[in-house]
């Protein structure tokens, strides 16, 4: 069964019960955009508990808001009951709601495109903000008084820059000026509702036109507090020319090109970034131009190839390259004896192990590390290729150390 399906039997089952049941939201905006939607919400009058009680398997997941998840053939269909958000105390979250009827439904949520509801049995579009007329134009627009909207919710500012991005819309006038005037009020929202946008935003194809609103806005200089006005350009002209499919530790390795490592850490640790994905970060960041000699050994060739960032290595600072106007020569020197090294171990097994270098001479403790780790490069670097190269390569430089420290 798809979205659309379990969404569609969860209406039915509503109606049968005489409730009223829609498609509402993103999933409304998206087909009629022609677009594949991410998931489709259904709203309904049919109370938290009445929900509950009409379906087998379900979740609470925010029934004091009116919101309960519908679990059908592996499918999660979020069901709420229509509702009108009564108070925002801090601009983040609504004091109370109210369960009502599904125009007030419509006026509580954020943009016009974002409002309309959908009847799927009779086929009918439900819009009571002006949402048709705002695809038609490509506009985003929040329902109501943007000022007023945008205190209620500051994480709406961030919302309207990854819809323009990613629908290539205007936002309009005075939207936009709310938000520029707001901006510095983003501090307010929480890093991980931040960091979720940001990602929407930053790693979508259209993300160059998202970074330029994100600092005409005003939202960069906020959300980045740490970051200099060079950075942001070089950060700007850095993201761009990524690929067009990025993960989001490529995308901030691109925003963040131009800083230096402790920074770029902290700011995304104050994003609660993953522990792969900073481990994924620092490692672009800290091999910055090591690709940059074209004639590195091939053991330090080998080890970097084995990585399984090392494309994005490569992607990451052919961008950096472009965006300056410098040469990416010796990038494609890389290229091609990387590509050279196909079908090659790029991360063999060693070929002694360290109880054999002891057997061999190697005195116990700091020697037998220094030891393996220089037979591995003339492994890697195929000057030993047999355990009995190694054993004699291993003799020849356990005789020149124990000479030299005696
Ligand atoms: P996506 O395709 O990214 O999921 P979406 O429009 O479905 O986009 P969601 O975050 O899934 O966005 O939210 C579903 C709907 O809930 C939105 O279309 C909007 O009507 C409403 N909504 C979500 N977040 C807010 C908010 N912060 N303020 C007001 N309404 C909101
Ligand atoms: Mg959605």
């Amino acid at each position: 069964m798809s979205n659309r399906g379990g969404a569609l039997y969860v209406v039915k089952c509503l109606r049968q019960e005489g409730f009223t049941a829609l498609f509402a939201g993103g999933c409304v905006r998206d087909m009629l955009l022609g677009r594949r939607a991410n998931d489709y919400d259904v709203a309904t009058d049919a109370v938290p508990e009445e929900i509950i009680g009409l379906f087998r398997r379900t979740l609470k997941i925010g029934a004091k808001f009116g919101v309960v998840m519908v679990l059908r053939d592996g499918k999660q269909i979020e069901v709420a009951t229509f509702r009108a958000e009564g108070g925002y105390a801090d601009g983040r979250h609504p004091k109370t709601v109210k369960f009502t009827t599904a125009k007030e439904d419509a006026l509580r949520r954020d943009f016009t495109i974002n409002g309309m509801f959908y009847d799927p049995m009779g086929r009918e579009v439900l819009d009571f903000v002006g949402g048709r007329e705002d695809l038609k134009r490509r506009m985003i627009r929040t329902i109501g008084t943007a000022h007023e909207r945008f205190g209620e919710d500051y994480l709406r500012m961030l919302r309207a820059v990854r819809f323009a991005v990613r629908l290539d819309f205007e936002i309009e006038r005075k939207t936009w000026e709310a938000i520029r005037e707001l901006a510095g009020k983003i501090v307010h929202i929480s890093a991980e509702r931040i960091a979720a946008e940001l990602e929407g935003i930053l790693t979508h194809p259209n993300r160059k036109r998202g970074t330029q609103l994100l600092c005409q806005s005003g939202l960069a200089i906020h959300i980045f507090s740490t970051m200099t006005d060079d950075e942001m350009i070089e950060g700007v002209e850095v993201i761009w020319r990524l690929g067009k499919r990025i993960d989001w530790p490529m995308a901030l390795a691109g925003w963040f090109a131009a800083m230096n490592m402790k920074k770029a850490l902290a700011t995304a640790e104050m994003l609660k970034l993953s522990g792969m994905a900073t481990k994924h970060l620092r490692f672009l960041l800290d091999k910055r131009g090591v690709l940059l000699d074209g004639d590195m050994s091939l053991a330090e060739l080998k080890m970097l190839a084995a990585t399984p960032y090392f494309w994005d290595l490569y992607d990451f600072q052919a961008a950096i390259q472009k965006a300056r106007g410098e040469s990416l020569a010796a990038l494609a020197k890389i290229k091609k004896r990387v590509m050279a090294l196909k079908g090659k171990n790029l991360c063999p097994k060693p070929l002694l192990d360290g109880n054999e270098l002891i057997v061999l001479g190697a005195v116990p403790g700091p020697m037998v590390g220094r030891l393996g780790r220089e037979m591995y490069v003339a492994q890697l670097a195929e000057e030993i290729s047999t355990a009995a190269q190694a054993k004699a390569w291993v003799e020849s430089w356990i005789k020149k150390h124990i000479t030299d420290e005696q």
